[in-house]
């Protein structure tokens, strides 16, 4: 794809994600939804390009290649500000590389991990913002904690001084709404259960088919790759 259409692209989307907004009744200057643009398997010119026109925040599913990215823009000028967000799913023996070079974890779903990233996380960086990944249509193939073990999980991650534990991240079973209205409800009864959660503040859910529906049911970011830098290989 040449730059002028990924910016085109870019551009279209931000202003779908503004209309949604608009619909749901947060106002312009609330900057309530975040939109992370998802580059997985695309090259980190492309990444550049978008950083140029103001595109804050990107998200890797690959490790090995993410670092590769990470690397190679850390010194451009543009891209000094971006967040990283790591949303593919987490091995054991990967975490300090995911503790090392990202800024968010989105893919939170197990203790064990939680545990190693707070541990690895390292003295002179911010501590790792993490999303708990919910598995909200209890699906056997998903992954994601099952929300009968959010309680436990929550009561956990929130002990650990290296992490900030900001929401949840979901990814629907199939179309439709009714994934996104509970898990906003859940969202809220936990806002409310825990104020003790001072940063609890995200749910990540909507990505390119589906993100006005769900930044209509109270989602705060939604994660796009294909309608921005089209179709993965
Ligand atoms: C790949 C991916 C996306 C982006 O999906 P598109 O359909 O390309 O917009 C969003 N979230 C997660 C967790 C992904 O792995």
């Amino acid at each position: 794809m040449d730059t002028e259409h990924l910016i085109a692209n870019w551009q279209q989307v931000s202003e779908q994600v503004a209309q949604a907004c608009a619909q749901a009744g947060h106002n312009d200057t609330d900057n309530k939804v975040i939109l992370l643009a998802v580059s997985k398997t695309k090259p980190a010119a492309m990444v550049a390009t978008l950083a140029q026109q103001g595109q804050r925040d990107f998200g890797e599913n690959y490790l090995q290649e993410a670092i590769e990215k990470i690397t190679a823009l850390k010194n451009e000028p543009a891209c000094a500000d971006i967040v990283w967000h790591y949303i593919g799913s987490i091995q054991r023996n990967k975490t300090r590389d995911i503790a090392e070079h990202f800024d968010w974890v989105q893919t939170l779903e197990r203790d064990i991990i939680a545990k190693r990233l707070n541990e690895q996380r390292p003295e002179n960086m911010p501590p790792l913002n993490v999303l708990i990944q919910v598995n909200i249509d209890d699906e056997d193939s998903k992954s994601g904690c099952r929300p009968e073990e959010l309680s436990a999980l929550i009561g956990t991650i929130k002990s650990y001084e290296r992490l900030q534990l900001r929401g949840l991240m979901i990814i629907p079973a199939k179309e439709g709404s009714e994934a996104f209205t509970r898990t906003q409800q859940l969202f809220a009864a936990i806002k409310q259960q825990h104020p003790e959660l001072v940063a609890w503040d995200t749910l990540s859910m909507g990505m390119s088919n589906d993100m006005a529906d769900a930044i209509a049911n109270g989602s705060t970011m939604v994660r796009v790759g294909t309608a921005i830098f089209g179709a993965r290989g």
